[in-house]
C-alpha cells in the first residue's frame, strides 16, 4: 500500500520505535512487512497446524486449526484497516502471530498449564506468544527469537498481568500507564473475536453439536438466516449456513469500520500518540456488541460446554498435566536442547515451554511414548 494512502493515526514503519537488536532497514519491504515474513517462517507458526482451536486435530479435516484460525483473523484484520487507513502489514503481523504461544489442545492445554505453574508466576498463552517470538525461536545468528519491531510485540501482548508487565519493560510500559496499543492492535484483536464467533458457528453445526434450530434464538445469526431463508428459499443446509455466515462477517466487518471511523474522528485523533492517550477506538457499535455477546454466550453455554468437547478437554488437560509433572520429576527425561536450558533456570518454566510448544498429535505421542507400556 502507498505511505499516502495511510491514515495519520495509522502506525508508519519508519516511525517504529525498533527492534532490541538493531539491524539493517531492509531493501525492498517495510519494517512491518519483514516482521510479517519472519513470522510466517518460523517453527511455531508452522506447529499451528496440529494445533486445537476447539476440535482435536484429528476429529475431522475441515474443523478449523490455529493456523486457519490465525489466517482468518489476518484477513479480517487487513479488510478493515485498508478502510481504515490503517497499516495492514502490521495488523497482519499481529494477527498472524497472536496465537503463537498456544498450547496443544486449546484453552483445555492452556488452563491445565496455568494450574501446573500456579507458584512459578502462571502460565498466559499472550505472554507465551510474546516469549515464543522474543526468545524461544532458534534461527538467528545473531540473536534468540525474531527480533520484531516494538509494535508488533505490543500488539502480541494483548492482556497482561501487572506483575507481569512491570517485568517487561517497555512492552508493559501501556498496561501500567492504563494506555493503548496501536489501531492495528486493537483492531487484531477484535478480528479475532470476529473469526472465532463465525468459524465456531460453522465448525459447531458442521460437527452436529449445535443445530439450526436452536440458533434461530440467537439474533445475531437469526435475522442473517431469516434473510437468506427469505432471498435464497430451500438452499441445502450447508449452503445455508454458508451463505448466513458470510452475511453476519459482512455485517460485522462493516459495522466496525463505520463505528471505529466515527469514533477515531470524535476524538480528534490524528497521530498515534493520540491513540494511545484515548479510550479504545476499535469497535463495534452497541446493538452489535450486544448481538456478539449473545452469540458468545450461546457458545459458551453450547458447544465450548457441550459434554464431547469436555470429554475431550477434560482428557487434554490429564495429558498436559501428566507431561509437565514428569517432566518437573525428571528433567533428563527432556530432548537435549531442552535439558541444556533447565541449567538456566527452574526446571518448570523450561517444561513449561516446551509443552506449550508441542501440537496436539505430538503431545499425545509423546505421552504415549512416557506412559504406555505396550508402545515403548
Ligand atoms: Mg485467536
Amino acid at each position: 500500500m502507498p505511505m499516502d494512502k495511510l491514515a495519520p493515526y495509522s502506525a508508519q514503519p519508519q516511525c517504529s520505535r525498533g527492534r532490541r537488536h538493531p539491524e539493517a532497514a531492509p531493501a525492498l519491504r517495510s519494517e512491518f512487512q519483514r516482521d510479517r515474513d519472519r513470522i510466517i517462517h518460523s517453527t511455531a507458526f508452522r506447529r499451528l497446524e496440529y494445533k486445537t482451536q476447539v476440535f482435536v486435530n484429528h476429529e475431522g479435516d475441515h474443523f478449523r486449526t490455529r493456523l486457519t484460525h490465525s489466517i482468518e483473523v489476518a484477513q479480517i484484520a487487513r479488510s478493515v484497516a485498508r478502510g481504515l487507513g490503517l497499516n495492514e502489514d502490521l495488523t497482519e503481523a499481529i494477527s498472524l502471530a497472536h496465537d503463537l504461544g498456544h498450547t496443544p489442545f486449546g484453552h483445555a492445554g492452556q488452563h491445565a498449564l496455568n494450574e501446573c505453574m500456579r507458584d512459578q508466576g502462571g502460565f498466559e498463552h499472550n505472554l507465551q506468544s510474546l516469549r515464543v517470538v522474543d526468545y524461544l525461536e532458534q534461527r538467528y545468528a545473531a540473536f534468540d527469537g525474531l527480533n520484531l519491531c516494538f509494535e508488533t510485540r505490543e500488539g502480541i501482548l494483548k492482556h497482561c498481568s501487572t506483575r507481569n508487565a512491570q517485568l517487561l519493560g517497555d512492552v508493559g510500559e501501556r498496561f501500567l500507564r492504563n494506555r493503548r496499543p496501536s489501531l492495528e492492535a486493537q483492531l487484531a484483536n477484535v478480528a479475532d473475536e470476529i473469526a472465532y464467533n463465525n468459524h465456531d458457528i460453522d465448525d459447531g453445526l458442521r460437527s452436529g453439536l449445535i443445530g439450526i434450530d436452536e440458533l434461530r434464538n440467537v439474533n445475531l445469526f437469526a435475522r442473517h438466516l431469516e434473510e437468506v431463508e427469505a432471498t435464497l428459499p430451500g438452499l441445502p443446509q450447508k449452503r445455508l449456513v454458508s451463505e448466513t455466515v458470510r452475511r453476519i462477517i459482512n455485517t460485522l466487518v462493516t459495522d466496525l469500520t463505520t463505528t471505529s471511523r466515527q469514533r477515531i474522528h470524535g476524538a480528534g485523533v490524528d497521530s498515534v500518540d493520540g491513540v494511545r492517550d484515548a479510550p479504545p477506538l476499535i469497535g463495534f457499535s452497541d446493538a452489535v456488541r450486544d448481538e456478539c455477546q449473545e452469540l458468545k454466550h450461546f457458545l459458551r453455554q453450547n458447544l465450548y460446554a457441550h459434554y464431547v468437547v469436555l470429554r475431550m478437554t477434560a482428557k487434554a488437560a490429564r495429558i498436559v498435566k501428566a507431561l509437565f509433572d514428569a517432566f518437573v520429576e525428571d528433567p533428563r527425561l527432556l530432548p537435549d536442547e531442552h535439558q541444556r536450558r533447565v541449567a538456566e533456570g527452574p526446571p518448570q518454566r523450561v517444561v513449561a515451554d516446551y509443552v506449550a510448544g508441542m501440537t496436539d498429535r505430538f503431545a499425545i505421542k509423546e505421552y504415549q511414548r512416557l506412559f504406555a507400556v505396550d508402545d515403548a
